[in-house]
C-alpha cells in the first residue's frame, strides 16, 4: 500500500507555532505507532504571498488536489490587511475550499470535562458533550444568483439568494449519514421548511437519501430556529447536526462556544470521494493567526493537534490513533495544564505552546 500523503500548509502568525507542535506528533505517530506518512509542506496566505507574490501558488493547488489531505494553520495578520483583495491570504483559503470542492463543513463541539466551567452554560447541560455540525459549505445564500445591491424605484435593494439543487442537497445529506454511522448514528437535519422553498426541497431530498441508502440511522428534523434555541438548552439530544450554509455558520459558532475556548476547536472540510474512497479533505483550526499573541509562544496548540486526530480517523482510517491522541488531549487537560486562553483569573501559571506539546507527547507515551 501507498504511504498516506499529507499536505501541511501552517501559515501565519500561531499558525507556524501551533503547526510545529503538530509536526511532532506526526514524528512520534511515525516513530512509536508506525503510522508514516509522505508529509510535504508548502506556505499559504501571507507567507505564501511573501515567497511568491500570491497567497496560494499553483503548485500548492496542484499538491493540495492530489494528496490524501491537507492539513492547514491559519492565515492573515495585520502586515498584509492593505494588500489588494485579490490577494490578500485568506484568498488562498478560499481558493483552496473552491477548487478542492469541499461542500462539507464538519465542525465538531466536544467540551472536555476539565473545561466545563469554560462554558457559558451551566457544566451539567455541557460536560461531556460530543456533537457534530455538518454545514453545506459551497452553496446557497453565500453563492446564489441573483446577488448585489440595485437600485429599485429610487432605492437601494440589497438581494443574496438561496439557492440549492438536489444534488447538493444528496452530497452533504450523505457525508451526515455515512458520518453519523461512525459515531451514535443519529441525524437531525435543520432547515425552515415552514417559510421557504429551498427548506422544503431540503428536507424533501434528506428524507429521501435517508430512505433508499441510510434508513438505518435514525434521522429527525428540525426548524433551523427550533435549533438555535435546542442547542443552548439541551445540547446533548444531538449527535449530527445537518444544516445549508447559512444557518450552519450561525448554528456551528453557537455550538462552538457552549465548549470554551476557540483554541480548542478543530474542524474538517470534505469534498467528493477520492479513488481510495475517502473524501477530498482540508483540516483545519477553527481559530485564525492571533496577531495579538504571535511569536509569544502563548498559542494553544490543541485546535490544530485535534484537527490531525479528525484526519486520522477520516482520511486515514485510523480512528483508534485518533481516540488515543484525543484522550491524550483530555488527559493533559485533566491534569491541569493550560495555555493562557483556557486560564481562570486566578489559575496559576499557563504553560507555552512548546510545552503544552510535550504536555500531550508525554500523555502519548503513557498510552502504549
Ligand atoms: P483569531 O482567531 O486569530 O483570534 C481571536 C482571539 O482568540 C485573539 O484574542 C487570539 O489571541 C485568540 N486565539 C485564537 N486562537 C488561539 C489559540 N490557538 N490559542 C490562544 N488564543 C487564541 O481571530 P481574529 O483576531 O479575528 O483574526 C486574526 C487574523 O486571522 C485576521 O487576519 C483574520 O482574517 C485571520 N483569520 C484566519 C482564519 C483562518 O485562517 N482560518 C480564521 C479566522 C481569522
Amino acid at each position: 500500500m501507498n504511504t498516506p500523503s499529507l499536505l501541511i500548509l501552517a501559515g501565519d502568525g500561531i499558525g507556524q507555532e501551533v503547526m510545529a507542535e503538530v509536526k511532532r506528533i506526526i514524528d512520534w505517530f511515525g516513530e512509536k505507532r508506525d503510522i508514516t506518512f509522505d508529509v510535504s509542506e508548502d506556505p499559504v496566505g501571507g507567507a505564501a504571498y511573501d515567497a511568491h507574490g500570491t497567497p496560494l501558488h499553483d503548485d500548492t493547488m496542484a499538491k493540495a488536489q492530489e494528496v490524501d489531505a491537507v492539513l492547514l494553520g491559519a492565515v492573515g495578520g495585520p502586515k498584509y490587511d492593505d494588500l489588494d483583495f485579490s490577494v490578500k491570504p485568506e484568498r488562498g483559503l478560499l481558493r483552496l475550499r473552491k477548487e478542492m470542492d469541499l461542500f462539507a463543513n464538519l465542525r465538531p463541539a466536544q467540551c472536555f470535562d476539565a473545561l466545563a466551567d469554560f462554558s457559558s452554560l451551566k457544566k451539567d447541560v455541557v460536560a461531556g458533550l460530543d456533537i457534530m455540525i455538518v454545514r453545506e459549505l459551497t452553496s446557497g445564500s453565500y453563492f446564489g444568483e441573483p446577488r448585489g445591491i440595485f437600485e429599485e424605484d429610487g432605492q437601494r435593494v440589497g438581494i443574496n439568494t438561496q439557492r440549492y439543487t438536489e444534488a447538493e442537497i444528496d452530497r452533504v445529506a450523505r457525508s451526515a449519514f455515512e458520518l453519523a454511522r461512525r459515531r451514535n448514528n443519529k441525524v437531525c437535519s435543520m432547515d425552515k421548511a415552514n417559510v421557504m422553498e429551498s427548506g422544503i426541497l431540503w428536507r424533501e431530498v434528506v428524507t429521501a437519501v435517508h430512505q433508499a441508502d441510510y434508513a438505518d440511522v435514525k434521522l429527525s428534523h428540525m426548524y433551523a430556529d427550533n435549533g438555535a434555541m435546542q442547542l443552548v438548552r439541551d445540547p446533548k439530544q444531538f449527535d449530527v447536526i445537518l444544516t445549508d450554509n447559512l444557518f450552519g455558520d450561525i448554528l456551528s459558532d453557537c455550538a462552538a462556544m457552549l465548549t470554551g475556548s476557540l483554541g480548542m476547536l478543530p474542524s474538517a472540510s470534505l469534498g467528493a470521494p477520492m479513488e481510495n474512497g475517502h473524501p477530498k479533505a482540508m483540516y483545519e483550526p477553527v481559530h485564525g493567526s492571533a496577531p495579538d499573541i504571535m511569536g509569544q509562544g502563548k498559542a494553544n496548540p490543541c485546535a490544530c493537534i485535534l484537527s490531525l486526530a479528525m484526519a486520522l480517523r477520516y482520511s486515514f482510517d485510523q480512528g483508534e490513533e485518533a481516540d488515543r491522541l484525543e484522550r491524550a488531549v483530555e488527559s493533559v487537560l485533566a491534569n491541569g495544564v493550560r495555555t493562557g486562553d483556557l486560564m481562570q483569573a486566578d489559575g496559576g501559571t499557563p504553560v507555552s505552546t512548546s510545552e503544552m506539546g510535550d504536555a500531550i507527547l508525554e500523555q502519548l507515551e503513557t498510552s502504549l
